[in-house]
């Protein structure tokens, strides 16, 4: 017979599924931020403006002058699985140009906080209001506003004690926004990307477009001098370039969270680049120091997998011992270059 001691199996009901799909994609403040900027980007905008209370627990508000929505895209954009980014998987395999593609971020986010998007289209009459309880859409309304769309999230995890126990003290989310908006402001030099926590300002960047004053913007002029530039387009390598800025090898700090890399514009965690740029200094940086770098790889999206894991942070290279030796070759024949390093012993 079946009767035995082994534990039942149930089929979870759609509000726990959806909570816990959710749970995948906004696991702090931080990821909130991350899919609001990148969406803002992906809408072309050229000033993004993040504000944050209470390191993001409280509030955070992303605004942007992008492309904006009309009224059924606002409506349909807060829905499941909604994209205007990506058909089907063809479009996905083809590789996608936009930071999104998942159709899934303004919906997690709204199925755990509470979340108001004020849009309006370019050359659109009037703007909409959309507002977002727990997943269950409140209000559709007229609203006046400029071009663009601002989005806003309050009472994060209002709605999953067990979640919003296990966000750290304020400071330590406040920081782990900073580091997101800084990422993005670092890879689009040509947006105005502004950040504030509690109504301070904490850096805007100016938008005209060069990587050297955006470093300037986010992390001052001393760090920003120090810098010298790694430009490698016709490598022998997998990857069709390497550009960027790296700092002297005593402009350093203790955590390696400054060596920001990025794939095809994705600001991304991506380990072996980050230990292929440490790995360029030839043992020259003080122990346990890391210097500062802002490192582009421009990649085939055929040899790239973006859609490792819902936040879209890790990325997977098809031939990851040939992007570590290129990078490293790269940015170690810039800092040789300008003379940052010496150059090591001749090896055997
Ligand atoms: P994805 O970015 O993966 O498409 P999202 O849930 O983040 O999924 O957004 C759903 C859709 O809402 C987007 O495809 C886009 O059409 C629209 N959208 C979201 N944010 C903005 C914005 N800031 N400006 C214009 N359109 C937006
Ligand atoms: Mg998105």
């Amino acid at each position: 017979t079946d009767e035995d001691d082994s534990p039942a199996i149930r089929e979870l009901d759609a509000t726990t599924v959806e909570r816990i799909a959710a749970g995948e994609v906004v696991e702090r403040p931080a990821s909130v931020v991350k899919e609001l900027v990148e969406n803002a980007i992906d809408a072309d905008a050229s000033r993004v403006r993040v504000a944050v209370e209470n390191g993001g627990i409280d509030g955070i508000r992303v605004e942007d002058d992008g492309h904006g929505m009309g009224e059924s895209a606002a409506r349909r954009a807060v829905e499941k699985h909604t994209t205007s980014k990506i058909r089907d998987i063809d479009d996905l395999e083809a590789g996608v140009s936009t930071l999104g593609f998942r159709g899934e971020a303004l919906y997690a986010i709204a199925a755990v906080s509470r979340l108001t998007v004020t849009t309006k289209p370019h050359g659109g009459a009037r703007g909409t209001e959309v507002r977002v309880e727990g997943g269950e859409t409140t209000h559709v309304g007229p609203a006046g506003c400029p071009e663009g769309t601002t989005v806003v999230v309050e009472d994060l995890f209002y709605n999953v004690p067990a979640r919003r126990k296990y966000l750290k003290q304020p400071t330590t989310e406040a920081d782990h926004v900073q580091r997101v908006v800084t990422g993005y402001a670092l890879a689009n030099p040509d947006v105005a990307v502004t950040f504030e926590t509690d109504g301070r300002e904490r850096f805007a960047t100016t938008g005209r477009g060069d990587l050297r004053s955006a470093v300037m913007s986010v992390y001052g002029r001393e760090v920003a001098s120090s810098m010298t530039s790694v430009d490698a387009d016709a490598p022998d390598g997998p990857l069709a370039g390497v550009s960027g800025l790296v700092s002297h090898p005593e402009t350093t700090r203790a955590s390696p969270e400054y060596v920001a890399t990025f794939v095809d514009g994705r600001w991304v965690t991506a380990r072996a680049v980050r230990e292929a740029v440490v790995g360029a200094y030839g043992g020259q940086l003080a122990p346990d120091r890391y210097p500062f770098a802002v490192v582009f790889l421009d990649v085939d999206p055929a040899t790239v997998d973006v859609n490792v894991h819902p936040r879209k942070l890790e990325v997977r290279f098809e031939d990851e011992q040939g992007v570590r030796a290129q990078v490293e070759t790269s940015v170690e024949r810039s800092l040789l270059d300008a003379g940052l390093i010496r150059s090591r012993a001749p090896r055997g």
